[in-house]
């Protein structure tokens, strides 16, 4: 059997300390998973159910530990927001797995942007459409190597940031996820069945705002290498 056109590349983001990488299946993304981040988005930020959007697999970028990747600015918008976020890797399927079960179906973590067409985005919410073309485009989900939890533990608590050209822009804690990552999971997992592979994008605190070209980004998470992007 042949392929009528050569099958793409699998995206696979390398584990940290490791020769290995992880293939991406799924992307699935938080809505307004930090209060304070939902009230600057006009929302209540009392506890509903979560919500979720999907990037494509390769929407991905991963970035090696030291390397800055140059993110090319997108088409269609003039205002391009960052997204610091705490990535979960599913390691194991599953399907209505309980709060209590959901951590060992996560097999690491990551940090990632998610990078978004804002003016795109509130102009699709506005008209009840769908997101896609604000959260879903080329290169949208850059993110650093994967640390196994097994190593160094799961991340329920520590600083998250990111810094642009220097100059603080969000700063919270994991600790502040409306949904813990065992929550998403288990909620997550009555909508779809996880498999290994797929990563969750947990949402971003407050502070989100615009880049232009030429800027540097850096992300970080407590007990994670920094995530470092330049617009081009
Ligand atoms: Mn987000």
């Amino acid at each position: 059997m042949t392929y009528v056109f050569t099958p793409p590349a699998v995206v696979a983001v390398p584990v940290a300390n490791s020769e290995e990488k992880v293939a991406v299946r799924r992307v699935y993304c938080v809505g307004r998973n930090y209060a304070a981040h939902a009230i600057e988005m006009g929302f209540d930020p009392n506890r509903e159910p979560p919500f979720f959007f999907c990037k494509p697999a390769d929407a991905v970028v991963p970035v090696a530990e030291g390397e800055v990747y140059a993110f090319p600015y997108p088409s269609a918008t003039h205002n391009l927001h960052y997204e610091a976020e705490l990535v979960a890797v599913i390691g194991k399927s599953g399907a209505n797995i309980t709060v209590e079960n959901a951590l060992d179906h996560v097999w690491g973590y990551a940090v990632g942007l998610d990078m978004t067409r804002r003016d795109l985005q509130m102009k699709m919410r506005e008209m009840g459409r769908p997101w896609e073309i604000g959260k879903a485009f080329d290169y949208s989900a850059p993110m650093g190597p994967i640390y196994k939890a097994s190593e160094i533990g799961h991340v329920t608590e520590g600083a998250i940031w990111l810094t642009v050209d220097g100059a603080e822009r969000q700063r919270s804690d994991i600790n502040k996820l409306i949904w813990s990552v065992a929550e998403t999971v288990a909620y997550l997992s009555t909508l779809f069945k996880l498999e290994p592979g797929d990563l969750i994008f947990t949402g971003t605190p407050e502070g989100v705002g615009a880049v232009e070209r030429s800027q540097q980004m850096r992300v970080g998470v407590e007990g994670l290498a920094d995530l470092v992007v330049d617009v081009k």
